[in-house]
């Protein structure tokens, strides 16, 4: 068992509350407020965040109140709400003792201050109170819901599920829609160069586009959508940034953008267009263009993963 699991179910014990080892939640009740805690940054495992769901008819904290109890609970680093949920931050603290401790003491007071101010208990879904709530998690967002909006939000997830791994690929879309992405990107790096530099978020800006061009007008974005939207990036950098050397010839010479773009290899050739400077322009934008895509890639993988997963929080149960 790893340190920090093994921290988590301490957590978890002394709030009183149980432990979801395989998604690193902590999910319990207190004076029937459903109470769901976890770390929202990977980064800062002990950074944690409460999500209490609780609506009051009677209006929201105000500006004073949250500022008065972060004040007043060392632990705890601020306050947020919407309609059915107030979110407890707190700070990151790697004392176990203390953070057990702060955790424990500013869930008390915060429940108090919601008591008085007219919050109770509810389904986070259609905010219905006084009814038992479990913990969820939906497509990685963790959420109290009632047993009618739990199966609800099953059912419509299965059905999303299915349609979506029914939805064929439409290839010629697809291409188009990367093309048009590839476009964008190839734009971006034009626009930054005349600025006078070679920005890192060209490259991202030309993978997230082309990428998502692809599974915009192609349906979905599969494994042949990530080949042919590589190629695309790769020759479409190539592009942008000769494009850009032509302006830059277009005006020197006065002459048009096609000729411009054409006598480049000629200008490299005959040193006017120093192939050092070239090659290097060309080689930051590949770099940064990889960083990007290697960067989308990986959040469309995580994101597919939690995508369309529905479990009950603390039970195996997860489909
Ligand atoms: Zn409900």
């Amino acid at each position: 068992m790893s340190k920090l699991t093994q921290n988590y179910e301490q957590l978890a014990m002394a709030l009183g509350f149980r432990f979801d080892a395989g998604r690193k939640i902590i999910c319990g009740k207190r004076e029937d407020y459903g109470i769901i805690l976890f770390a929202e940054k990977s980064g800062y495992p002990y950074e944690m965040t409460a999500c209490v769901s609780a609506h009051s008819p009677m209006g929201t904290l105000e500006r004073d109140e949250i500022k008065q109890f972060v004040r007043d609970n060392k632990a705890a680093r601020a306050i947020n709400y919407d309609k059915n949920q107030v979110k407890l931050y707190f700070k990151n603290n790697k004392n176990q003792d203390k953070l057990r401790e702060g955790v424990n003491s500013a869930l008390t007071n915060l429940i108090q201050l919601l008591k008085r101010k007219g919050y109770a208990p509810c389904c986070q879904f259609c905010g219905q109170k006084q009814i038992e709530t479990s913990a969820f998690d939906v497509s990685g967002e963790y959420m109290e819901l009632c047993p009618d909006c739990a199966g609800k939000l099953r059912q419509d997830m299965t059905m999303a599920t299915k349609q979506k791994q029914n939805k064929s690929e439409n290839l010629i879309g697809g291409i188009v829609g990367a093309l048009l992405g590839s476009v964008i990107g190839a734009v971006c790096i034009i626009f930054f160069s005349q600025l006078g530099r070679i920005a890192v978020i060209s490259g991202f800006v030309m993978a997230i586009c082309t990428l998502k061009g692809y599974e915009l007008l192609g349906g979905k974005l599969t494994r042949k959508g990530f080949v042919i939207g590589s190629i695309l990036m790769v020759a479409m950098t190539y592009v942008g940034d000769r494009l850009d050397w032509a302006i830059m010839v277009m005006r020197e010479f006065e002459t048009d953008l096609f000729t411009a773009y054409q006598s480049i290899p000629a200008l490299i050739e005959a040193d006017i267009i120093e192939i050092g400077n070239y090659g290097y322009n060309l080689a930051m934008l590949y770099l940064f263009t990889i960083a990007g895509a290697v960067s989308v890639i990986y959040s469309f993988v995580k994101d597919r993963k939690k995508e369309g997963k529905f479990g009950q929080i603390g039970s195996s149960e997860s489909f």
